[in-house]
């Protein structure tokens, strides 16, 4: 199954090899690259061992070509990217920002699909806000 990551300012292709990667900024507004899972509903990351993010931090998502914010506006805790499957259907994904917080959104023009133990936490903004 091949599937491919977007950032949905500048389209920049965000998924390497079995990762999809992040610019990330933490509270202390330092800086750092993250690696995510492409499998939705896998909340393992991988990041530089100096890198902290404390329990429940919120942190900051980044397009790493473009460096254009990925967090989606009218939320706190929420950032997005595209998602293009293996048919080339494209959807958003939503997914929470925050540190230990397991949220994921799956969005096409007709459906939502919701992924992770949190993600009745933000379902009633996103079903407001994302699908038109
Ligand atoms: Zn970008």
């Amino acid at each position: 199954m091949k599937t491919d990551f977007l950032c949905p300012k500048c389209s920049g292709y965000l998924s390497v090899g079995q990762n999809v990667i992040f610019q990330i900024r933490n509270r202390e507004n330092v800086g750092g690259l993250l690696l995510l899972s492409p499998i939705i509903g896998d909340y393992t990351y991988v990041m530089h061992p100096s890198f902290k993010i404390s329990p429940g931090e919120k942190v900051d998502f980044f397009c790493p070509i473009c460096h254009a914010s990925l967090s989606v506006k009218g939320v706190e805790n929420l950032a997005s990217v595209i998602l293009i499957d293996e048919n080339s259907t494209k959807f958003h994904v939503v997914f929470s920002s925050k540190e230990g917080e397991q949220c994921t959104y799956k969005i096409s023009d007709e459906v939502i699909e919701k992924f992770g133990a949190d993600s009745d936490n933000y379902v009633d903004f996103v079903s407001a806000s994302m699908l038109k």
